[in-house]
């Protein structure tokens, strides 16, 4: 099987760095976007089969990721069949929710994820486990 595109949005480099490495390793190819737009940029140039989205990033945030796509057209046209995960330190309810709402298929709090459990869930989504 070809290997599959993760598009990891995730502003704090060490992070990054880390899930990068572990995704990898795993057997994915990893696009990293460092902030909202770049995701976007990036989602259109990798054509990503699954993204993991942090909340909280410079400029534009995982929401308004969440929101764009929502409202564009084109880009509703890219993504509509892959999974977003949202990839967080938010973990309040209203958060959650309106995550879901606005187009996640999941919501991982970062804290309560260990790595090869990050991986089980994406391979999940991904049909590969
Ligand atoms: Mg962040």
């Amino acid at each position: 099987m070809a290997p599959k595109t993760i598009l990891l949005g995730e502003d704090e480099a060490d992070i990054a760095a880390m899930y990068q490495t572990a995704l990898t390793q795993a057997g994915f190819i990893v696009a990293v976007a460092a902030n909202g737009q770049e995701v976007i940029g990036k989602i259109k140039s990798a054509r990503p089969d699954l993204i993991l989205l942090d909340i909280n990033m410079p400029g534009k945030d995982g929401f308004e990721v969440l929101r764009d796509i929502s409202e564009n057209a084109d880009l509703y046209q890219v993504v509509k069949t892959v999974p977003i995960v949202m990839l967080t330190n938010y973990s309040n309810q209203q958060d959650v929710e309106y995550a879901l709402k606005m187009g996640a298929q999941d919501y991982l709090v970062k804290s309560e994820w260990t790595m090869p459990a990050i991986i089980e869930k994406v391979k999940k989504y991904l049909d590969e486990d």
